[in-house]
């Protein structure tokens, strides 16, 4: 979620200067807000001794002129990144300033989303559409038709809100990794632009740019919306009505690891998908408004889980949470990030108290003890008065 004001801008700058901004927020203890590439800046002075690209062979909305001026703008972290990410990172900006701005933006996803849906051949078709009894393993399949707390209840481990269960089969895993190392050769052979799954991962691909997303919402009204309804209400879970849906790859040629940060969603969705890897464990430290996203988390928060392939990962997307380093092999998760517009609307005029942040709650306690103890002593001194 953007950030706004100038402390926000120095500090933005202060990351650029040090190399830490790669394009997502960071909030001052380091809390990063990944975004699906909204909140890409620049900086305010130019790296003059950096030489940069030439884009004029390149199909872009804008001339290869300005990208070029542009360029020597860049954090530094993007200006050592590949002449495709600069291209992605600049476009978005310029985008946003174009004259018709946000409208501009969408018809042009729309129309970016739509010539990579006619040209791209997928592999394994069967994919795009749900075959539910394909997908998900048994058990899984049986909670939700059956749509009970109990249900949900047998098949799901739960430590401080986080879920887990088993989900996908192994050969939908295989299925959609083989899809994906599909997409990635044809991105490659056509070398065609594609847009990272947000700010934060550089390798991965957005799975509704690639034709998959209705059944991406169908995953999500379905499947994912049952179960939030019932565990996660006081987030927007039983309204989720919008997904973000994508691939990240981790490994040594891959991003490495992930820093700690909060989702641009009420509700996230990670199920690893293979293949062969160690480390990468899911970290979590505490649920989060955005005023709180800074604050300690207390030794109770702290969680940590390792990836199996199928199994799945539910979380609140305001749930502190990183990833550990991959240290060898590779491996892919799938990511859907569930929103609430409802949710999101009634929390401007909610901003006082978050009844899922610790944080505001232990705040709220803390005023109320305060309060209780206050009475407590006017009542002592009014007692006192009247003996006398
Ligand atoms: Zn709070």
């Amino acid at each position: 979620m953007p950030l706004d004001g100038a402390a926000v801008d120095r500090e933005k700058e202060r990351q650029a200067a040090t190399g830490a901004g790669n394009g997502a927020a960071i909030n001052g203890n380091g809390v990063v807000v990944v975004q699906a590439h909204t909140a890409n800046r620049l900086r305010l002075n130019p790296s003059l001794d950096h030489k940069p690209d030439r884009y004029d062979d390149l199909q872009l909305d804008f001339s290869p002129l300005l990208f070029s001026s542009l360029e020597r703008y860049l954090p530094p972290a993007i200006l050592i990144s590949s002449r495709d990410s600069k291209v992605q990172y600049m476009r978005e900006i310029l985008l946003r300033y174009s004259p018709e701005g946000e409208r501009t933006r969408v018809q042009k996803h729309r129309e970016y989303r739509q010539k990579i849906i006619s040209n791209y051949q997928p592999l394994h078709i069967e994919l795009y559409t749900m075959h539910a009894t394909s997908f998900f393993v048994p058990s899984f399949l049986k909670a939700i038709n059956e749509s009970s707390i109990e249900s949900f209840k047998s098949i799901m481990s739960e430590v401080s809100g986080v879920f887990t269960f088993e989900m996908l089969q192994s050969r939908f895993c295989e299925m959609l990794l083989e899809e994906v190392e599909n997409f990635e050769k044809w991105v490659h052979e056509t070398k065609f632009i594609i847009m990272r799954p947000n700010t934060m991962n550089k390798f991965g691909a957005v799975l509704d740019d690639f034709g998959m997303e209705n059944v991406l919402d169908k995953l999500m009204e379905d499947f994912i919306r049952p179960i939030s309804t019932v565990f996660f209400p006081e987030v927007g879970g039983s309204t989720l009505d919008t997904h973000h849906g994508f691939v990240v790859e981790y490994g040594m040629d891959r991003d490495v690891d992930l820093g700690f940060h909060v989702d641009d969603s009420e509700v996230t969705l990670n199920v690893c998908l293979g293949k062969q890897f160690s480390g990468g464990e899911l970290f979590f430290r505490g649920v989060r408004c955005e005023k709180h996203v800074n604050t300690e988390s207390r030794p109770e928060e702290s969680l940590e889980l390792k990836h199996h392939p199928g199994r799945a990962i539910l979380h609140r997307g305001r749930h502190r949470h990183g990833a550990r380093a991959t240290t060898s092999g590779q491996r892919t998760n799938l990511l859907l990030w569930c929103r609430s517009s409802v949710f999101r609307e009634l929390r401007k005029y909610q901003k006082d108290n978050s009844s899922w942040c610790t944080e505001c709650q232990r705040e709220k306690k803390e005023r109320q003890r305060q309060s209780i103890a206050a009475t407590k002593l006017e009542l002592l001194r009014r007692e006192g008065e009247a003996a006398l």
